[in-house]
């Protein structure tokens, strides 16, 4: 159930002695960011300023993350679990969110959904853009310009399809793997994302 100032005082706070745990989740990623402790004005600031605030028992005060790093998680969505005493909160980090400069508190590898590998490779492709052309392949691929760009597309596509019509699944995945890259690149090069393709999907499958 999403959070809302309306119905914050019906969350578990006699039942937890006032602190909730709350997990904040990257709203595009789905990576687990970090997990800290609301009390009731903490739920309260979060949804007041759309970042994501703690009371932090250390500080003994509420705490807004990024308040001296700037790293904020700006809060997309904050939902209690069944029985209303575990937060989660969707965020866009601004920048890395554990105070050791990682992106995650997490940060041996683990606990990280297999699909958010994607959101990796799109911000490594993104870094490219403007950067030596001879310094790496993604680099080369955007001094070629869009033309040279969607013309990869299509033949990755091409290639895609024809191992998908001989069944060779070593060649379908090979090539579905450069279909996918290329397809990263030519968005990335219309300074569109992943993000607004998702978009459109949802929309779709909301019909
Ligand atoms: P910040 O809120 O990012 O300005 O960080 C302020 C202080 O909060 C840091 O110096 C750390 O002591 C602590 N801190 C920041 N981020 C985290 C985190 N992800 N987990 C635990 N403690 C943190
Ligand atoms: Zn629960
Ligand atoms: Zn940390
Ligand atoms: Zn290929």
């Amino acid at each position: 159930m999403k959070v809302t100032t309306e119905n914050l005082s019906n969350l578990a706070w006699d039942k937890m002695e006032g602190l909730l745990p709350c997990i904040v989740q990257d709203a595009a990623s789905g990576k687990i960011l970090m997990q800290g402790f609301m009390n009731k004005d903490a739920v309260n600031a979060s949804l007041d300023s759309g970042k994501v605030t703690f009371f932090s028992r250390s500080k003994n005060r509420l705490w807004t993350k990024g308040e001296s790093s700037s790293n904020f998680l700006n809060l997309v969505e904050l939902s209690v679990d069944c029985d209303q005493d575990s937060l989660i909160a969707l965020a866009h980090p601004d920048g890395p969110t554990c105070h050791t400069g990682t992106e995650t508190c997490w940060h041996d590898g683990t606990a990280q959904p297999e699909i958010s590998f994607i959101s990796d490779l799109e911000r490594v492709i993104a870094s490219r853009k403007g950067a030596d052309a001879d310094s790496s392949y993604t680099a080369s691929l955007y001094a070629s310009g869009i033309k040279r760009i969607a013309q990869k597309v299509g033949e990755e596509g091409v290639e895609t399809a024809l191992a998908a019509t001989v069944q060779d699944l070593e060649e379908l995945k090979n090539e579905s793997a450069d279909l996918i890259y290329h397809l990263l690149v030519l968005l990335q090069a219309s300074d569109l994302s992943l993000s607004d393709v998702i978009g459109v999907l949802k929309k779709r499958h909301a019909k």
